[in-house]
């Protein structure tokens, strides 16, 4: 299926609740902050660092459209109605499994609002690793592109394991050797289980930790994204940190995941001797919402810090405290709007959705279409959904889905 913290035991020490300052640390250097608590955070810093974003180069899964659905059970017939309906109209049999969509942003328009967050709002020069799933197209790309030339080329890699699949960042691959990296990093991902050597991993892992420059992360380690059954997801990650654990450098809070799972992973990175690092994982059009704070004037400075001197500063966005569905809502609605200043190609929700035809061949929904526009039901299921995200419908939700108070309560350590 595609689409989509160190010291043992002592893991994370509360501040004491003294002043306006909230934060966690480890015993090592790392620490987590919220910037709407903390406005002074990012004193003392000069450099702000986006980590783990996708770009319109990204293949993603539709499966969103079933987790909305299971959220939203009033709209589920209604889903189910108009996939019927599609079929009707269009001959072909909606098929999420070999189906996928591109996030909406082009390399260039990701680059620049990832920069621009950090360099607006925080003040800080920014630094901004992209990391489309098992693809560099992206870093490729921008490198030829003067003011973006010392982007890493990085890549959110699909790991299967067992009977599930993990994410890791790779950041700052050596760029002469980008493609050949990708090469066998996608192998690996499409060998199947029965011939792939059993140590195979575990080899590439340490090879890649042998190039110093290169940041292994381990990207929302706690999610269990293939719905193998949390104990199972957790068991498996036991599995994968048993072995492969003294490769990887870093734990992942990541930013579009809630703020219990959050919490979880930074236990998680407490027991296995790991510090944690941001990771927006950004797809849609809303800056990520959590990078790292440095002093660091390069990216493999940055990633010198973070895997011999061991520390990380964690800085949580404002847009972290927005209720969670809403701002996964709000992701998904920026998948299926209509953007008319974008570059050609980007601009159509149908333009980014891509579907087997009749024939099993992969095309743009827009050469799916029969007269070149969509059918008027599949505009109008889609048109109910984005409606959910605009104006007075979306308030609604948001107060049905203010998870503000847990926020707080976590924050207070209940
Ligand atoms: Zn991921
Ligand atoms: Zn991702």
């Amino acid at each position: 299926m595609k689409l989509h913290y160190w010291c043992s035991h002592v893991p994370v020490t509360k501040a004491p609740h003294t002043g306006p300052v909230a934060w966690e640390k480890t015993m090592s250097q790392s620490s987590v902050s919220y910037l709407w608590r903390e406005p002074e955070a990012v004193k003392g810093f000069t450099t702000g660092v986006s980590l783990h974003s996708h770009t319109n180069q990204s293949k993603e899964t539709l499966d969103f459209i079933s987790e909305l659905s299971k959220d939203w059970s009033v709209l589920q017939p209604v889903i189910r109605w108009a996939e019927r309906r599609c079929k009707r109209f269009t001959g072909i049999d909606p098929d999420y499994a070999r189906s996928y969509w591109t996030p909406p942003l082009t390399p260039s328009l990701a680059f620049d609002l990832e920069r621009r967050q950090i360099e607006e709002k925080l003040q800080l020069t920014g630094l901004v690793s992209i990391t489309d799933h098992d693809d560099i197209q992206a870093p490729m790309l921008l490198r030829t592109v003067a003011v973006s030339r010392h982007i890493p080329v990085s890549v959110e890699w699909t790991v299967p394991f067992g009977a599930t699949a993990f994410h890791l960042g790779i950041h700052n691959l050596p760029s002469a050797q980008g493609t050949a990296w990708m090469e066998r990093l996608a192998a690996f991902t499409a060998m199947p289980v029965e011939t792939r050597p059993l140590k195979l991993l575990t080899e590439m892992l340490a090879e890649l930790d042998e190039l110093p420059g290169v940041l292994i992360v381990f990207n929302h380690p706690l999610w269990d994204l293939y719905r193998v059954g949390r104990e199972k997801h957790d068991v498996l990650v036991k599995e994968f940190l048993a072995v492969n654990g003294q490769y990887v450098h870093a734990l992942e809070l990541n930013g579009l995941r809630d703020w219990k799972e959050n919490r979880d992973t930074m236990t998680l990175a407490g027991k296995w001797n790991q510090i944690v690092i941001s990771g927006g994982d950004r797809h849609g059009i809303e800056p990520n919402a959590n990078v790292n704070l440095t002093r660091a004037t390069s990216f493999n400075e940055f990633v010198y810090e973070v895997r011999r001197e061991r520390v990380s500063h964690v800085l949580f966005m404002p847009q972290y405290a927005e209720p969670w569905k809403h701002r996964i809502l709000q992701s998904t609605l920026a998948a299926i709007r209509n953007y008319p200043d974008f570059p050609e190609g980007s601009r159509m929700w149908d333009e980014r959705v891509f579907h087997p035809d009749a024939d099993g061949v992969t095309q743009p929904l827009t050469q799916l279409w029969s007269e070149g526009h969509a059918p008027v039901i599949c505009q109008a299921v889609l048109t109910v959904v984005r409606m959910m995200g605009a104006g007075p419908v979306s308030s609604g939700l948001k107060l049905a889905w203010n998870n503000r108070g847990e926020i707080r309560a976590a924050l207070a350590g209940d």
